[in-house]
């Protein structure tokens, strides 16, 4: 705290990202990220953008990106909003949409930036308990709202709402905003993108960090109908002109056109899951359903933060909140089938049941 910070400044709660810690040979299962590379064709092209054209702005626009992820999901550019991350997007949708009179509404375990966007941005929120096996139950959120937000699939849990409720929900909200963050979208659940066209209410975002492995180049975007898209351009246009440069803009169009690469490393991290959440089951844990690249597990006779630590001695890392509900539970990301066997023989020796 210092005499020049603003009130606002004092009064922030920032978000505390998973580390990224700076030693070799770690197994790392604790962001969500891909355990495979990017695109070969994506990385190609980010190589090919970094010559001399970087010496001029960026198209302020992302025109060329937001006819690929159009064409991707059968849209037009003009229902497609682009920004450096899904989370400078959800930010600028709080800001742009979520921010009225009444509360908005999330889930009480969710994403734990929703929380710290309506503290930066002054927005009221109320949040909805999830029933008692974790999931969201949409009949919750049938009451006055200025909005509704959540993951779909959820995080942390990894449960997943299907899409004839989210259609509910859209029918029983006409007149708020209902928020559907699809980072996970990709690994076992069913897009709501389809229904921009019949909903106005209804904002979809997207990111690609997880089920394109481009989190290094901090690319998200929003669809929905052109005036929610517009609410987004303005903020992001009293905010910064090109948040997304040269190379992100060459690398994700070039990740959206090479449909194959991408289908084939979602396939393997789902099938790595299946195999994965077995092997859990085998050795005592408690998985909740997961149709995202993370497995959501607690240990009956075992202290989350406890296997937490011992992985961590050796060698792997994984994440624990302690936050009320879910202090027993650990989330762990899916990684290659090589880095779920080291963890699967890790926890066989800590649960000391070899
Ligand atoms: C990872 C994640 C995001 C943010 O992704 P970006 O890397 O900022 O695009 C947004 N929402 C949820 C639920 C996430 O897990």
């Amino acid at each position: 705290m210092s005499r020049f910070w603003s009130d606002v400044v004092k009064g922030l709660t920032p978000y505390v990202p998973g580390e990224q810690p700076k030693l070799a040979n770690l197994v790392k299962l604790n962001t969500n990220e891909n355990p495979y590379d990017p695109s070969p064709r994506a990385l190609e092209a980010i190589r090919a953008a970094t010559g001399e054209s970087l010496k001029l702005y960026p198209d302020p626009n992302a025109e060329q990106l937001k006819i690929a992820i159009g064409k991707y999901h059968g849209i037009e550019a003009r229902n497609v909003f682009v920004g450096n991350g899904s989370d400078e997007v959800l930010a600028h949708v709080f800001l742009a949409l979520l921010k009225h009179q009444r509360p908005i509404l999330f889930p009480d375990i969710s994403y734990s930036f929703y929380p710290v966007y309506c503290g930066l941005y002054q927005v009221a929120f109320e949040t909805v308990p999830l029933a008692a096996d974790f999931s969201i139950r949409v009949a919750d959120y049938a009451k006055p709202n200025g909005g509704i937000v959540f993951p779909n699939p959820n995080a942390p849990t990894g449960c997943l709402v299907p899409l004839a409720d989210i259609e509910g929900l859209l029918r029983s909200n006409p007149d708020s905003v209902v928020v559907i963050d699809e980072a996970y979208v990709d690994f076992g659940g069913e897009s709501a993108i389809p229904l921009i066209a019949r909903y106005p209410n209804l904002l979809v975002v997207q990111t690609l960090s997880k089920s394109r492995s481009l989190a290094g180049l901090r690319v998200g975007f929003a669809a929905g109908q052109a005036d929610l898209i517009e609410a987004l351009e303005r903020v992001k246009n009293s905010f910064n002109s090109y948040p997304l440069d040269r190379l992100a803009i060459a690398g994700a169009v070039a990740a959206y056109e090479d449909r194959d690469y991408f289908e084939q490393t979602c396939r393997a991290v789902i099938a790595s899951r299946e195999k994965l959440v077995a092997e859990m089951q085998a050795l005592g844990f408690e998985v909740l359903p997961s149709a995202a690249n993370f497995i959501f597990v607690r240990h009956p006779r075992r202290a989350a933060q406890e296997t937490a630590l011992a992985l961590r001695q050796r060698g792997i890392i994984v994440r624990h909140f302690k936050a009320p509900r879910i202090e027993q539970f650990l989330r762990i990301t899916v990684g290659t089938d090589a880095q779920c066997a080291a963890l699967v023989s890790a926890l066989r020796e800590i649960l000391g049941n070899r």
